[in-house]
C-alpha cells in the first residue's frame, strides 16, 4: 500500500506504446511522477515524447529510461536511475510483455527462452530490485500484468501462457512475502486488448469472430486496463493483495 506526504512515484516497463503507455497516463492524471521503461532505441524518441507529454498535459515529473528488463544488471540500473531522479519508489508495474506464438512441436527452443526472459524474468528483476527502496519506505504496491492466457491456456502460446501462469504464481509468493513490510502485489489479467501485440489477432479473426466470445460484446482498450492497474495500485486497493483481476469483458466467466 502506497502511504507518502510526498508525491507518489510509479515506475511503468514496457510504456513506449500499448498498455503501458495508458497506464503512465492514468497515473499522471493521479498526479505520480512517472517513469516511462522502453527496451532499446527504436522506442526512445516514442518513451520521450510520452514523459513529455505527461510533463506538459498533467504538470507531473516524467522521464524515460531505457532498460531491457529481461537483463538482470539493467533491471538494477533501471530501479537506481529512477530512485536518483525521482528520490523514491512507490508503484511498480511490470508490464513489459512479448510474444513468439508458435505451435509445440515447431517452437524453437530460442522462442520459449526469451518470452520467458522478458515476461517472467523481466518482472522477477524489476521486483527484486524495486523491494528494496519500498522495503525502507515500509510502503509500496507491485502490480504484474498477467493474462487470461496464463489462466486457461491457448493452443500455438506454450511459452507465453507458461510466462502469464507463472506470473500468477510470482505474485502471489511475492504477496505473502512482502504484506508484513506493506506492500501489496497483485496481478492484472487482460483478455483481447486492441494493442499492437494483437494486431495480427484481431486482422486474422476480424472483430465480429472475437467480440462473439466476449461477454461484454467489444474488444478491450489500453485505458481499461490501465484503470485496474491503477486501482490495485492506489490506496483505495490497500487492503488488496495476492489478487488476479481479470480485465476481459466476461471472456473468462
Ligand atoms: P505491446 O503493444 O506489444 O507493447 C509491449 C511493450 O513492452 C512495449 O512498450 C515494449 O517496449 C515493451 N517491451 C518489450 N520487451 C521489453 C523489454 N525486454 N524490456 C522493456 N520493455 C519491453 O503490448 P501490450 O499489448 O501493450 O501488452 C502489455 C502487457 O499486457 C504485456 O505484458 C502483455 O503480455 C499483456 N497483455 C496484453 C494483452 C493484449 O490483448 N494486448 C492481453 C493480455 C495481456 P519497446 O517498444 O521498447 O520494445
Amino acid at each position: 500500500m502506497i502511504k507518502t506526504e510526498q508525491r507518489p512515484v510509479a515506475l511503468v516497463t514496457g510504456a513506449s506504446r500499448g498498455i503501458g503507455r495508458a497506464i503512465a497516463v492514468r497515473f499522471a492524471q493521479q498526479g505520480f511522477a512517472v517513469a516511462v521503461n522502453h527496451s532499446g532505441e527504436h522506442s526512445a524518441q516514442a518513451a520521450r515524447d510520452l514523459a513529455a507529454r505527461l510533463e506538459g498535459e498533467y504538470g507531473v515529473e516524467a522521464a524515460a529510461f531505457q532498460a531491457n528488463v529481461a537483463e538482470f544488471d539493467q533491471a538494477k540500473d533501471l530501479v537506481a536511475a529512477v530512485l536518483e531522479r525521482f528520490g523514491r519508489l512507490d508503484v511498480l508495474v511490470n508490464n513489459a510483455g512479448v510474444t513468439k506464438d508458435g505451435l509445440l512441436m515447431r517452437m524453437k527452443e530460442q522462442d520459449f527462452d526469451s518470452v520467458l526472459d522478458v515476461n517472467l524474468k523481466g518482472a522477477f528483476n524489476c521486483m527484486r530490485h524495486a523491494v528494496k527502496p519500498m522495503m525502507k519506505q515500509r510502503s509500496g504496491s507491485i502490480v504484474n500484468l498477467s493474462s487470461i492466457v496464463g489462466v486457461r491456456g491457448n493452443a500455438g502460446q506454450v511459452n507465453y501462457a507458461a510466462s502469464k501462469a507463472g506470473i500468477i504464481g510470482m505474485t502471489k509468493a511475492a504477496a505473502k512475502e512482502l504484506a508484513p513490510r506493506n506492500i501489496t502485489v497483485n496481478a492484472v489479467a487482460p483478455g483481447f486488448i486492441q494493442t499492437d501485440m494483437t494486431a495480427d489477432l484481431l486482422e486474422g479473426a476480424g472483430e465480429e469472430g472475437l467480440t462473439s466470445r466476449i461477454g461484454l460484446g467489444r474488444v478491450g482498450t489500453p485505458e481499461d486496463v490501465a484503470e485496474a492497474v491503477c486501482f490495485l495500485a492506489g490506496p483505495a486497493a490497500g487492503y488488496i493483495t495476492g489478487q488476479v483481476l481479470a480485465v476481459d469483458g466476461g471472456v473468462l466467466l
